[in-house]
């Protein structure tokens, strides 16, 4: 099978590519195995919480301006502030149109969202019914949250993110409730309490029936104009008409707050994703894996101009049958999916066995504190690239190979705050170079400012 562009890795940086491409007329493979760290995910997006030696960010894109100069081995140095601030406005619209629009503050600052455990994290982009408190706590309106859970759901504990809720200063006068809502309709599938996921209840809910009978359950414990906190358990398709349904039915503002995994929020996003590429002409290989790859050495005289050229790769499920594009992508993500893998003693990417930035000695991948405020330094391990983002393999890039998501180094997703500002940003990133190769007539008809388009060509 031929195609333009194939993607291994169908997460946040894999999508985002895949779309841009689609929407360039590439004809668009994405081949992806397993979860991707969005079923995890709060589903909100991320651009930069904090810079890496760990002070507080209020505007990320002005931050992002002087990575360059201070942190100058991060993706977003390369990167550059104009091509970041374009890409997460694409995503913004991409998503937008596709049906889960997302917002950001209209003061350029990130906002803070409310964790499962009553803590208060900061982002850029949210989901509608995700309420977006101001980074100065201080300027909070709302004066009343009510904490909400379902009966035999584990995985929201209202009473303890009250408790926590309740020591943020700034929330001194706002008055904090917590309450459990019984349902009889859910008693068919309370078969054990550590069988009841989110996913079930989403499945309940989408029932007229039950969703009427939770609005009307609902309204014993807040009065309208209370800010409402329930977990994540509306589904995906029809998940935000069934909130606003509610909303309106009980006069409350809701907020949806992410569950331990699956996350119906991050979910949300991915399902999205998947089902805009498919029903744009994208080719979707799910559950399959990418195992290994056929690649040619061009020579050239003067020895840092040869290179690698990636012909075709090999999945499992296709067993000999080789899979064929033009440009590659690799976003199969960091340890958490495999995308890279740590033995003993030393880590490898295991498809193509690409050079990685890594420290020597394994004493050297950790913190000795376990909770210790620098984190560890396996986070910001991943593969080595050049300054397009081409993987490397033995010294000499791989020409039609780009690098995109968790699986690349020198930044740290979590302490940072910054995972899908770098995922969306490295994957359209991948698909702009790659359209200036395939299809630059697009780029013409279709002009931005970003200066890497350039480096591309
Ligand atoms: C637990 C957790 C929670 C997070 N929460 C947030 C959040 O709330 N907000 C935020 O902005 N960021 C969050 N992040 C960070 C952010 O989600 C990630 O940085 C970003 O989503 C990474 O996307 P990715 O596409 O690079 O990789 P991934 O999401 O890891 O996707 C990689 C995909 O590649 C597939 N794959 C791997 N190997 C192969 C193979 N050989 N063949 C085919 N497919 C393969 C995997 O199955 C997976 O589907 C979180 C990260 C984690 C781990």
């Amino acid at each position: 099978m031929n195609f333009d562009t194939i993607i291994i890795g169908g997460g946040m940086a894999g999508l985002s590519c895949a779309l841009r491409c689609l929407e360039a007329g590439l004809k668009t493979a994405v081949i992806t195995s397993g979860q991707s760290a969005l079923h995890f995910s709060s589903g909100s997006i991320d651009v930069l919480a904090n810079t890496p030696d760990g002070t507080q960010v209020s505007e990320p894109f002005q931050a992002i301006e002087n990575f360059a100069q201070c942190y100058p081995t991060h993706p977003y140095a390369t990167l550059g502030k104009d091509l970041v601030s374009h890409a997460i406005q694409w995503y913004q619209k991409t998503l937008s149109r596709i049906g889960v629009p997302l917002s950001s503050q209209p003061n350029g600052q990130n906002h803070y969202r409310l964790t499962p455990l009553g803590t208060m994290k900061s982002t850029w982009l949210s989901q509608p019914f995700v309420h977006q408190f101001p980074l100065s706590l201080r300027d909070n309106t709302v004066n009343k949250i009510v904490m909400i859970t379902i009966d035999g759901f584990r995985d929201f504990q209202p009473k303890l993110a009250q408790d926590n809720l309740s020591q943020i200063g700034a929330f001194a006068d706002v008055e904090i409730t917590a309450a459990t809502v019984t349902l009889p309709s859910f008693n068919t599938i309370k078969r054990n309490h550590c069988e009841l996921r989110s996913i079930d209840l989403s499945r309940l809910l989408a029932k007229r029936s039950h969703l009427q009978e939770f609005a009307f359950a609902l309204q014993k414990h807040a009065k309208p104009g209370d800010l409402v906190v329930i977990p994540a358990i509306f589904g995906n398709g029809k998940g935000l008409a069934n909130l606003k349904e509610v909303e309106q039915l009980t006069g409350f503002n809701l907020c949806e707050i992410p569950t331990m995994p699956p996350s119906l929020l991050g979910i949300r996003l991915e399902e999205m994703m998947k089902h805009a590429f498919i029903e744009q002409g994208g080719t979707l290989f799910n559950g399959d894996h990418v195992t290994q790859g056929e690649f040619s050495f061009i020579e050239h005289a003067e020895p840092e101009q040869s290179h690698y050229r990636l012909n075709r790769i090999f999945t499992k499920n296709h067993g000999d049958f080789p899979l064929q594009a033009k440009q590659f992508v690799l976003a199969t993500g960091s340890f958490f999916s495999q995308g890279l893998k740590a033995n003993a003693n030393s880590m490898e990417e295991p498809i193509f066995n690409l050079e990685l930035n890594q420290s020597e000695t394994r004493t050297e991948w950790y913190n000795t504190r376990f909770f210790s405020p620098q984190s560890h330094p396996f986070l910001s391990m991943g593969v080595k690239t050049n300054h397009q983002f081409k993987a490397i393999k033995e010294d000499h890039r791989i020409d039609n190979l780009y690098c995109s998501g968790a699986i690349l180094s020198g930044y740290n997703p979590i302490l940072e705050g910054s995972g899908s500002g770098v995922a969306i940003s490295s994957g359209f990133y991948a698909a702009q170079s790659i359209i200036a190769q395939l299809n630059p007539q697009f780029l013409v008809n279709h002009p931005s400012d970003i200066k890497q388009q350039e480096v591309a060509l």
